[in-house]
């Protein structure tokens, strides 16, 4: 049975399964790494294309029925975990990650941020989410789910929705719809940027307070005139901002910490 704490909505549906696996495309030879295997829904079939993966899995006895399974475990690295205090580096001696999962959505947001600190040992990645958090993902500045993961992300990031999936896809079925997506990081950037914490932490701020103006909301880090400098207008709301703004402005706040040092 599954369990609750654990994020665990199985996916059952052969034909989601196959759009799936096909989006991943896995081929042998490539360095394939499953966040929450579960009941292999999605390591089977990966692991009939590919012959090889390595899996992340927290639930011990789902890693017992893996390592039990006669057909699938000898091509299975195996390791039993928290996938967000996972070093995914380790992973990486044979080459790029390929890193994809359906994901327990209770820690779905924090586990990409994760991966985003380690992107440059990463080659792609598919995630199952809640379409919600897709639509985050892949929102354009002015929409209404633009925010700090939209601008994190897409700088770093090419954003594709891969396909919707419906919450009779799973057992138990989850209480919101579903969607597959694959971020790519990219070699060189659109939107180059000196530091990329600097980016994510600009945001925290700029996004505090979604309603008020982007002067208010950094009143505590640069004045009209320094964003006016940047091209950006105070009076704008932070989610009317470009990606390129925001790069602007964390080169800028990286710069200012570094004469603060
Ligand atoms: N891949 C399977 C499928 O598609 O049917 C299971 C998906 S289920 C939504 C999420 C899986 O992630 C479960 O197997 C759960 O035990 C596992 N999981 C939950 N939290 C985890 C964590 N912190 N690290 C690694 N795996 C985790």
């Amino acid at each position: 049975t599954a369990r609750k704490r654990f994020g665990q909505n199985f996916l059952h549906d052969q034909f989601v399964i196959n759009d799936i696996v096909d989006a991943i495309n896995p081929q042998p030879g490539e360095n394939l790494v499953e966040i929450g295997p579960g009941l292999a829904a999605l390591t089977e079939p990966v692991a009939d294309r590919a012959g090889h993966l390595t899996v992340v899995e927290l639930d011990r006895d789902l890693v017992a029925r893996l390592q039990q399974h006669p057909f699938l475990s000898p091509k299975l690295t195996i390791f039993c975990g928290d996938a967000l205090k996972t070093d995914f580096r380790q992973f990486a001696d044979a080459g790029k990650l390929r890193v994809f999962g359906n994901l327990p959505y209770n820690i779905s947001t924090p586990l990409v941020f994760h991966l985003m600190a380690q992107l440059d040992i990463v080659s792609d990645m598919h995630f199952m989410l809640q379409k919600e958090v897709v639509e985050r993902l892949a929102a354009e500045p002015g929409s209404k789910t633009y925010g700090r993961i939209s601008v994190s992300v897409q700088q770093a990031c090419r954003v594709e929705p891969v396909l919707m999936v419906p919450p009779g896809a799973f057992t138990p079925p989850p209480k919101v719809e579903s969607a597959v997506v694959r971020l790519v990081p990219y070699d060189e950037s659109p939107y180059p940027v000196k530091d990329r914490k600097a980016l994510h932490q600009i945001c925290l701020i700029a996004f505090n307070q979604r309603r008020k103006t982007i002067r208010n909301n950094l009143k505590q880090v640069m004045n009209d005139e320094q964003l006016e400098a940047l091209g950006i207008d105070p009076g704008a709301r932070p989610e009317t901002l470009s990606v390129a703004d925001f790069c602007r402005l964390a080169d800028w706040y990286s710069t200012q910490q570094e004469t603060h040092e």
